[in-house]
């Protein structure tokens, strides 16, 4: 069987979603204080954001080859509104708590 992992860098196709979620994320907890920050809600908040976002993959070994600055900027709006989406879902039902509850018993 060929193994494309030693053949090939695949580490070069790339969701270029989770780099900008990730960095809206930052941008919005910078401004809103009374999101939970512990590990188990930012990276639900991130996972929920990225389930629910098409994929966008590409080789990063290229780079970007075309670049609309409209299509760009409505890109952003519906990453951030698919954030503030996931920030909602994860306060309302947090999962720490499960972890902390867990763990008095
Ligand atoms: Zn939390």
């Amino acid at each position: 069987m060929v193994n494309l992992r030693e053949l090939y860098r695949l580490d070069a196709v790339v969701n270029e979603n989770k780099n900008i979620v990730i960095e809206l994320l930052q941008h919005i907890l910078a401004t809103d204080k009374t999101i939970c920050r512990c590990e188990h809600c930012i990276l639900d908040i991130i996972a929920i954001t990225l389930n629910d976002l098409p994929p966008r993959y590409r080789v990063g070994l290229i780079g970007t080859i075309d670049f609309d600055v409209d299509a760009e900027t409505q890109y952003l709006e519906k990453v951030q509104d698919g954030l503030y989406h996931a920030i909602m879902r994860v306060t309302e039902n947090p999962h720490h708590l499960i972890t902390l509850n867990q763990k008095k018993y």
